[in-house]
């Protein structure tokens, strides 16, 4: 494995290689999982050097294996009868510090690996919010693109259907995430309260406000990457105001992220979907954007209708060529390798923080580091909408909601907790600075300690 963080071979080392190189013979066709892995891996040496009784115990054995993986066959019919058969899925990682607990990603491009990757993700990222929640991911190879509103509704219910007996609001509580939002998840729930005859609130979050949803969930996860960037530029004495930020992708998490970078001043110049991205000189118009993507579901091209001075470009990738103070990576994974990084930084690239899970590989997350960019993670940075999340199941188990600002407020804390928790334990752990370094091991030790105290089985 390499070892870009950290320089010191020691017996800490020769145990965490040595867990790496078993889980690569065991998994070699799972990229995403192990490139997942691999990040966390060489940020924790000096963490077991202080503590070896996380080797004594095989600690990290016993955490890069999942508790369950489920895995089931969703029949659905089409609005024609015809008969179609997806895959789903349930990673129930680890609940050592709560309830298992992580998004439903329906994408034609889910498979095994991607959904290890993300659930194992999800534990530490959960366990940074400082809220009692474990780490799980799901979802199914299904293409929500170009389906009604009725096939939708009918997959969901077949989803359901299989993954109703495994999850329970103080078992495991999934979520949205890509091709999932608060349609799909209210489609979902409705099933399960269908088949077990009971209002479990508490078993799905990111449902509609109205119908069990918290407020201010559907803007978490972006806004929340936009109060951690506060965070890090507060620091080094900057803020957003003008500054230029470029976001990919213009899902949810774009879409807030791009809100609240505007709320404080900054000027996005691009965003994408998954054909391409447009570029304005004059500043992205985000009720043209949101009138196109959530409310009609159109390609990002037909911005140009609205905007002339805009340009559109085929392709994702191009829009890192964008000069930027800021960018915001929101869409998917692996969005920005080295290449990218390296004209993001060429381009004079201040700060880089991820609202998508894991959007920069190892190169490009090297790249950053040893070019002084300043580098948000994305366990930290887009922590916010998970933290939500636990806040809508607070809400559902004390039948009340909160304001708005009650929820956002919140939000804003947990943020700063967030940041202070990973610059800290970077400091602790010699790596000042380093919050990639810093999330993992703040988010990894509470998981450890957990797993120690609850004895071997
Ligand atoms: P959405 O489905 O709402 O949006 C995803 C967006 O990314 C769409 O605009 C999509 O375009 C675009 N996209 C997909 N692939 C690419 C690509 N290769 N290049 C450029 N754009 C692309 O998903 P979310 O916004 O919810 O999720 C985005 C990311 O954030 C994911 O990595 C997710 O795991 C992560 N995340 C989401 C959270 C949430 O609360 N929603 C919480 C934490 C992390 P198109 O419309 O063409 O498909």
């Amino acid at each position: 494995m390499t070892t870009p963080y950290v320089n010191a071979k020691s017996e800490a080392q020769t145990y965490i290689d040595s867990v790496f190189e078993q889980l690569k013979l065991k998994y070699a066709h799972q990229n995403e999982f192990l490139q997942a892995v691999e990040e966390v891996f060489v940020s924790l040496v000096p963490v077991f050097e202080q503590h070896p009784e996380y080797i004594k115990n095989n600690v990290l054995s016993r955490i890069v294996e999942p508790d369950r993986i489920i895995s089931f066959r969703v029949t659905w019919q089409d609005d024609q009868n015809n008969v179609h058969v997806n895959r789903g899925y349930r990673v129930q990682f680890s609940n050592v510090v709560g309830p298992y607990k992580g998004g439903l990603r329906f994408h034609p491009t889910v498979n095994e690996s991607i959904m290890k990757f993300l659930a194992f993700e999800q534990i530490f990222k959960n366990s940074l919010t400082t809220l009692p929640i474990g780490g799980a991911k799901g979802g199914s190879d299904f293409d929500p693109k170009g389906k009604s509103n009725s096939e939708i509704m009918r997959f969901c219910q077949a989803f359901m259907t299989e993954l109703y007996r495994y999850v329970g609001p103080d078992v495991d509580v999934p979520a949205g995430d890509i091709g999932v939002g608060g349609r799909e998840v209210g489609y979902l729930y409705g099933q399960y309260k269908r088949i077990r005859g009971a209002h479990e609130a508490g078993v799905l979050t990111g449902k509609q406000p109205g119908y069990g949803g918290s407020l201010a969930r559907k803007e978490a996860t972006g806004y929340g990457l936009v109060y951690f960037v506060e965070e890090m530029l507060q620091d080094a004495k900057e803020s957003f105001l003008n500054k230029t930020v470029v976001v990919s992708g213009s899902g949810n998490v774009a879409i807030y992220a791009m809100e609240k970078a505007q709320h404080f001043g900054a000027k996005v110049v691009a965003c994408s979907d998954s054909n391409g991205y447009i570029y304005d000189p004059n500043g992205i118009d985000l009720k043209v954007v949101k009138e196109l993507k959530e409310v009609n579901g159109e390609r990002i091209s037909n911005y140009v209708n609205y905007r002339p001075d805009a340009v559109y470009s085929e392709g994702c990738s191009g829009i890192w060529t964008i000069p930027c103070d800021i960018a915001l990576p929101c869409a998917t994974q692996n969005e920005i390798d080295g290449e990218a990084a390296r004209t993001l930084i060429a381009n004079g690239v201040k700060v880089v923080a991820e609202g998508a899970n894991m959007p920069s590989n190892i190169e490009a997350i090297n790249e950053f580091l040893n070019n002084g960019v300043l580098f948000g993670p994305a366990k930290a940075a887009n922590a916010g909408g998970v933290a939500t999340s636990a806040l809508e199941m607070a809400q559902n188990s004390s039948r009340v909601y909160w304001s708005f600002n009650e929820v956002d407020e919140k939000l804003h804390d947990i943020m700063k907790s967030i940041y202070t928790q990973c610059k800290t334990a970077a400091e602790k752990y010699g790596y000042a600075g380093n919050l990639v370094v810093g999330a993992n091991i703040a988010g990894f030790v509470k998981v450890a300690d957990g797993l120690l105290k609850e004895g071997v089985y």
